[in-house]
């Protein structure tokens, strides 16, 4: 009890220390809840609730499921533990023969506008949609940066030929990322190991290609983040962040509405994220780190399409069945998957790249 009360004091000084921006500290009194409810329920509009979202900004269904969460004592801990826990279900489900996927990718799909919804094609199309905003046509050693399973990564290895390492804090999904290498007859070239990104086990330049997809939203110090990718990466080579973001603050504003920090805590808790962050901070620390050709992308729209697949394959009875079966952090996931929806939706959530380059010596 008292660890879990010092992980949940840790999380919330992190969050109002976020890098850059004024997202501060948690806002649950109930009344501050219920007019966040509203506001962003008259964002959101009559559509995004057709889907139930709703149900779930009124109802915190994810606070029952609370008490039964295991502890950790700190937030890499419970990430790890998160991941040792979901990635097998997410792998099977996603990943089931009449998706068509394999499941080895643990991120959005980018869906081309006006195109029929194809879920597997789409997340292998938000990797090459990367690699063309990265302007990447071939590289020589790649660095999976919260590589998940390493879809990414082996994706780049069987694309280019290239060598690639991945980096994750869960070693069920460090051990599972090798086991598919092996299987996909690519182990000399893709390795997997258990790491922290914001000190990792590799020499300064080693790798022409950095790649995030979608773990940046776990760092909770983005500093320290872009820091360390550009210390590894090799004078002249690429760094790619894909990552979620919180919406760019206006002019003279120093913080979110106090709605959309209800709406990002609850969030925060369920999968957790430390406070976020917006892509122009991001591009503060890029410049600051000393990159250059800073380049920045917002594939919100493009994204949007996704929780909605997300949220019918756990509503099928294996998903269901899979969800209780994998524990309370995983129901707890899904549980506020709507909130992304709503987020995306009401454009406090935004789906972010940012690519630049290390200056050659
Ligand atoms: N990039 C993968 C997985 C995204 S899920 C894909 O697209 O399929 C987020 C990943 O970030 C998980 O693998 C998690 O372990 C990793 N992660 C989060 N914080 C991390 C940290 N501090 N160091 C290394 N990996 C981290």
């Amino acid at each position: 009890m008292r660890a879990r009360r010092e992980f949940s004091t840790r999380i919330r000084a992190m969050r109002a220390v976020d890098a850059g921006s004024a997202l501060s500290g948690r806002c649950v009194t109930t009344r501050a809840r219920r007019d966040a409810r509203r506001a962003t329920r008259s964002r959101a509009g009559k559509d995004d609730r057709s889907d139930g979202s709703s149900v779930f900004e009124r109802v915190e269904f994810e606070r029952a499921v609370k008490p039964l969460v295991g502890e950790t004592k700190t937030l890499n801990e419970g990430i790890a533990k998160f991941y040792d826990e979901s990635s097998g279900l997410w792998e099977r489900v996603w990943g089931s023969s009449e998706r068509g996927g394999s499941g080895e990718h643990m991120h959005h799909g980018y869906y081309r506008r006006g195109e029929p919804i194809d879920h597997a094609a789409a997340q292998v199309e938000m990797i090459e949609e990367s690699l063309r905003f990265a302007r990447v046509s071939d590289c020589k050693r790649v660095l999976d940066v919260g590589c998940g399973i390493g879809g990414s990564s082996r994706y780049m290895v069987k694309k280019f030929g290239c060598e690639a390492e991945g980096v994750t804090l869960s070693p069920v999904q460090a051990a599972r990322a090798n086991a598919l290498a092996t299987e996909q007859g690519v182990e000399k070239m893709a390795k997997y190991r258990v790491a922290d990104a914001l000190n990792m086990p590799f020499e300064d330049g080693s790798f022409d290609f950095v790649w995030s997809m979608e773990s940046g939203e776990h760092m909770p110090d983005k500093k320290k983040f872009v820091d360390e990718l550009t210390r590894v990466c090799e004078p002249g080579g690429t760094i790619l962040i894909v990552t979620w973001c919180h919406r760019v603050l206006k002019d003279g504003k120093k913080e979110l509405e106090p709605a959309e920090k209800v709406l990002l805590d609850r969030i925060c808790d369920a999968y957790y994220l430390p406070a976020w962050c917006s892509i122009e901070d991001y591009k503060q620390l890029a410049k600051e780190a000393g990159l250059v050709d800073v380049q920045v992308a917002d594939w919100s729209e493009e994204v949007k399409p996704f929780w909605k697949g997300v949220i019918q394959t756990a509503l099928t009875p294996s998903g269901i069945i899979g969800l209780i079966q994998s524990g309370a952090a995983t129901l707890r996931g899904a549980l506020v998957m709507p909130l992304m929806q709503t987020g995306l939706a009401t454009g406090t959530i935004k789906f972010n790249a940012i690519v630049a380059r290390k200056p050659s010596r």
